[in-house]
């Protein structure tokens, strides 16, 4: 059995169903969550893997995106609100394009990029998704993509005070606040 994180190809739509854990793309199966490879009747699942048992459906988290996937970002979970410590155990999360905001988005990149900082609702604690569609949610903190420079909220867009740069992203009320 192999470990896959969410976002892996696990297989084509011509060999395979995509099961639990699993979803289709363009023809090609994916996997969803942080799990093993577990394949019945052309049936293929992901078991998750369950890395944060301190994780509850409900909690705020924070973490940062450290891969964008097609249809996902992965965050790297490092804290839970109410919480002063950070997390004792590591976790990719997943936040799926159609939990971002309410109301359709086209281009992933269009919301979070990597890199960013996010605050989140786990939406479900066994597979690690996320949601950012609450007004509170979403970037707290940006890089500029060119210059590296920390981005300043202007509106409902991020201008880079160095370089001048705009990019939209889903931001949370609390973006640049540097409390969460
Ligand atoms: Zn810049």
């Amino acid at each position: 059995m192999k470990l896959v994180l969410p976002g892996d190809k696990i297989g084509f739509v011509e060999e395979f169903v995509a099961g639990k854990g699993a979803f289709e793309e363009s023809g090609e199966i994916f996997a969803s969550v942080l799990g093993r490879v577990e394949i019945r009747d052309r049936v293929v699942n992901v078991e998750p893997f369950k890395s944060v048992p301190e994780i509850k459906k409900g909690d705020v988290v924070l973490g940062r995106v450290v891969d964008m996937r097609n249809s996902l970002a992965l965050i790297e979970l490092t804290r839970k609100k109410g919480v002063d410590r950070g997390l004792m155990h590591i976790g990719i999360a997943a936040l799926h394009v159609s939990n971002v905001q309410n109301g359709y988005l086209k281009e992933l990149d269009t919301a979070v990029r990597y890199m960013d900082i996010i605050k989140a609702r786990v939406i479900d604690a066994e597979n690690l998704k996320l949601s950012t569609k609450e007004s509170e949610m979403g970037v707290i903190k940006s890089i500029c993509s060119f210059c590296r420079n920390q981005m300043v909220r202007k509106g409902n867009e991020l201008v880079c005070p160095e370089c001048g740069n705009t990019e939209k992203r889903k931001l949370s009320t609390d973006y640049g606040k540097g409390d969460w």
